[in-house]
């Protein structure tokens, strides 16, 4: 099936970005060269290089053969791609831990000086366990999780201490049946923790494909603070802009 711009397979970075503002995303496409890019964006591509750059890089048949022996590994940054209704898609879920021939946990890592999660954070890590299950992984008993630093914390890699945290609270939130449970305490870090739901991935999944479908016209945001910050408003590309721009950007 063709998608909008012929672009495919599409990211879940970008499908996420669609909660932010679909129409942003349209825009993004049609005027490249407008990027801003942010302080966190910036130390976020560190982060992830830092953390990384100890991984051993396998191929796609040694991991499928060590995740069928049933031993613990984690997979970093590991490409995983499917499609949904037709339309190919793609991700690069930062961390995956698999015990038992089982995907346990999945964590993305943002680098931020927000102590919160934003609702396409969410997305992004959700549409990464779909893939993980349209691979025939075992996501049943899967907690997902994202993981905030501060951005100081991009220049040293904390990979292991921060998957040994959230690891003891997928362990205490599978126990206790819970929905979520947040990582508090460190000023530093910051992270939310909860059940893979295949369910809830497919819903969100099938409205984010409706506009790459081009079954219907992008949506604008409803936030005009988002509007008033916007790059594409203030290069005057957007008619759907809820507020003039913040000047002097
Ligand atoms: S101006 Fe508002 S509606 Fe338009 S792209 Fe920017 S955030 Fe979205």
């Amino acid at each position: 099936m063709r998608t909008r711009f012929d672009f495919k397979p599409i990211p879940a970075s970008i499908i996420a970005e669609q909660w932010y503002c679909e129409k942003a995303v349209d825009l993004s496409f049609r005027y490249p060269n407008i990027v801003f890019p942010s302080e966190e964006m910036s130390f976020g591509t560190i982060g992830h290089e830092v953390a990384f750059s100890e991984a051993e890089v396998l191929t796609e048949q040694e991991i499928k053969i060590l995740i069928k022996s049933g031993k613990a590994i984690s997979l970093a940054e590991t490409p995983f791609s499917g499609t949904f209704q037709g339309l190919a898609i793609k991700g690069y879920p930062d961390y995956v831990e698999f015990r038992q021939g089982k995907a346990l946990l999945l964590l993305d890592f943002k680098f931020s000086r927000y102590r919160r999660v934003f609702p396409s954070q969410r997305i992004q890590v959700d549409i990464y366990g779909y893939l993980l299950n349209k691979n025939h992984l075992d996501t049943e008993g899967l907690i997902c999780g994202i993981m905030v630093m501060s951005p100081e914390f991009s220049v040293v890699d904390q990979t292991d201490l921060i998957a040994s945290e959230a690891r003891k609270l997928a362990s205490k939130l599978r126990r206790e049946n819970w929905e979520r449970v947040d990582l508090q305490g460190d000023p530093d870090l910051y992270g939310e923790l909860y059940p893979f739901s295949l369910n809830s991935a497919k819903k969100n999944l099938s409205w984010a494909m409706g506009y790459w479908a081009k079954k219907r016209a992008p949506r604008p945001t409803t936030r005009a603070y988002k509007c008033k910050a916007c790059s594409f408003n203030a290069a005057g590309k957007c008619r759907a802009a809820l507020t003039a721009p913040k000047k002097n950007r």
